[in-house]
């Protein structure tokens, strides 16, 4: 658990720029600049610890320009905080393996759960390998 936390040093070197502001600084990338991935069934995984967090059968174009899912793969890898920033309240999504900041949550998403998982594409990395799940 939280085995990168400590460990920014390593992150800075792994991560581009903008990667690292958004995982470890919590900042939010421009829309559209980083929803470009591969159309195949897969899975997306954190950017930082690797843990698979979504997959491609959940994910669907909100309009956003934020890669967009209705569920995680596991609720429980998946953790929710109360953000109040930009004199607003959210609910942030972190990682829950590395505490990775990974976007918002909104409740304004597709059936079956109305949920939408708002995620920076930086904070992800997509991998085919994924697709048993
Ligand atoms: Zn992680």
């Amino acid at each position: 658990m939280y085995k990168y936390r400590d460990n920014k040093k390593e992150l800075r070197g792994k991560l581009s720029d903008l990667q690292y502001r958004v995982t470890q600084e919590g900042e939010t990338e421009a829309p559209f600049t980083n929803d470009n991935f591969p159309k195949d069934v897969g899975s997306f995984q954190c950017i930082c610890c690797g843990e698979e967090l979504f997959h491609s059968e959940k994910k669907y174009d909100s309009g956003t320009g934020w890669p967009s899912f209705y569920e995680a793969i596991q609720q429980s890898k998946i953790e929710l905080v109360t953000d109040y920033s930009h004199m607003m309240v959210r609910t942030e999504a972190r990682c829950s393996s590395c505490s990775a900041h990974l976007g918002h949550v909104f409740n304004d998403g597709p059936q079956p759960t109305g949920t939408r998982y708002c995620i920076n594409g930086s904070a992800l990395k997509f991998s085919k390998k994924g697709s048993k799940i």
